[in-house]
């Protein structure tokens, strides 16, 4: 699929080269010419030119183009967008990755049923990927009213780019009031385009969501200034109002019993361009907070690690148990540890199965972020430290002596 220039009818104004956002086309001897390597067919081209000489290939035959993008962002004189009553219903991003939901998106779901018990609202899921259908049946059991699909060969994992501006176009159509979605690292990859896109307003990492009894306005509640406060925020003027949740706050979605919903398949109708990114490979990392979120097991250190040179000591502890590393802030603010792992008030919210804590003093701000693990095992100096009121297992020692401890017992274990 690519652009194409009717040369016949070209007439060399030179509106399309100005507009392309990938700097895809130039005049060459007063025609536009398209340089395939740079063009991604996002479109943006075929609707400006006054000729009409401008095809994409990409669009199916029984293509319909969105009549209007407009009266997104331009609110009356009162303050309120002359075409706010056109949008209603809540909109979840069905996230997935190897071909199955991720684990946050029933809480995703689960909180959009519970903003919208009692309203009326219709509650719809966005999934966007190449070969997905198979999910679709999940996401009805989840209890939603509509499944949105858009299914395509160039919605590859990490085309997070072609992704947006088809959700993008996809919301535009379809105008839900308010899309909600995960704080994992593809939400807030793909939200803030979205709304940039959009030209709305979008909340991140809320803790709690409802909805204004007299205007209908979502109201999100999430910290700021680094947990200082609890803010409450509404996006008045612009629609849809979008916001992430954080993970492992919100009650799952309960299966329904008799699925009633129905699928919307939108792949005919919404363009899907080309990502501007070659995938070269797909490293998993220790940095990524996805494994941290997910992860059965975790080891997390605090201040009593001592030093950052000390680290892999832990690294190699949770090699060994194949458990993921989690830190406290005071050893991610001593900058000995990637910020992606502080666990936590200001960081992730976990509930492993076995947390170890490790140095960790078990201070408010951190356990509020690994109080529901199911076992904790804390290593501490400090008899009196108030994790031990909180572990099911407490071992007073240093770390640098347990840990190695623990790592020989295992191996011997192997043996
Ligand atoms: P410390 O409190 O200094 O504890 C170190 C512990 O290590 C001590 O108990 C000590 O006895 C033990 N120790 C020392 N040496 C050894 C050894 N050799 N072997 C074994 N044990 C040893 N914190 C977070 O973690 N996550 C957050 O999201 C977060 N958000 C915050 C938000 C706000 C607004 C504020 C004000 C604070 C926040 N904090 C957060 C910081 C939090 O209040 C604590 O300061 C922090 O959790 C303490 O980290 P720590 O337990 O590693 O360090």
């Amino acid at each position: 699929s690519q652009i194409r220039i009717l040369q016949s009818n070209c007439i060399g104004c030179g509106t399309c080269v100005q507009l392309c956002p990938f700097e895809a086309l130039r005049l060459l001897e007063g025609q536009a010419n398209v340089d395939q390597d740079r063009c991604v067919v996002c479109g943006s081209c075929v609707p400006v030119c006054p000729a009409d000489a401008i095809v994409d290939d990409s669009l199916p035959d029984n293509f319909m183009p969105r009549d209007s993008m407009v009266d997104w962002s331009i609110p009356d004189e009162s303050g309120v967008k002359s075409n706010e009553a056109s949008f209603s219903g809540i909109c979840v991003y069905a996230e997935h990755a190897d071909g199955a939901l991720v684990p946050s998106v029933p809480e995703v779901i689960g909180a959009a049923r519970q903003l919208a018990e009692g309203t009326g609202l219709p509650v719809s899921a966005v999934l966007l990927g190449s070969e997905i259908g198979h999910l679709t049946g999940e996401l009805l059991e989840l209890g939603v009213d509509e499944v949105w699909l858009v299914d395509s060969p160039n919605l590859q994992p990490y085309a997070e780019d072609a992704e947006a501006r088809c959700m993008s176009e996809l919301l535009a159509e379809l105008k839900p009031a308010i899309v909600l979605g995960s704080g994992t690292r593809r939400g807030r990859s793909i939200f803030p385009r979205v709304a940039a896109r959009l030209d709305t307003g979008l909340c991140a990492d809320c803790i709690s969501l409802s909805l204004d009894k007299e205007t209908g306005h979502l109201v999100v509640t999430r910290p700021a200034y680094g947990g200082s406060i609890v803010a409450k925020i509404v996006i008045p003027h612009q629609r849809p109002q979008m916001a992430t949740i954080k993970e492992h706050v919100f009650r799952s979605a309960a299966k329904v019993s008799t699925p009633s919903g129905i699928v919307r398949d939108m792949s005919s109708q919404i363009r899907v361009s080309k990502t501007v990114l070659e995938i070269l490979e797909i490293v998993r990392g220790r940095a990524d907070p996805a494994n941290l979120l997910q992860a059965d097991t975790i080891v997390a250190v605090g201040r009593g690690i001592k030093k950052a040179e000390n680290l892999p000591l832990i690294y190699e502890f949770a090699d060994a148990i194949g458990a993921s590393v989690g830190a406290t802030r005071a050893a991610v603010d001593l900058g000995w540890i990637h910020p992606s792992h502080q666990i936590g008030q200001t960081g992730s919210i976990v509930k492993p199965r076995v947390y170890f804590a490790c140095g960790i003093s078990g201070a408010l701000q951190h356990t509020v972020g690994m109080d529901e693990a199911e076992t904790i095992i804390a290593v501490n100096s400090d008899p009196n430290a108030p994790i031990f009121d909180l572990a099911t297992y407490g071992i007073v020692g240093d770390l640098l002596e347990v840990i190695p401890a623990f790592i020989e017992t295992l191996k011997v274990e192997k043996q």
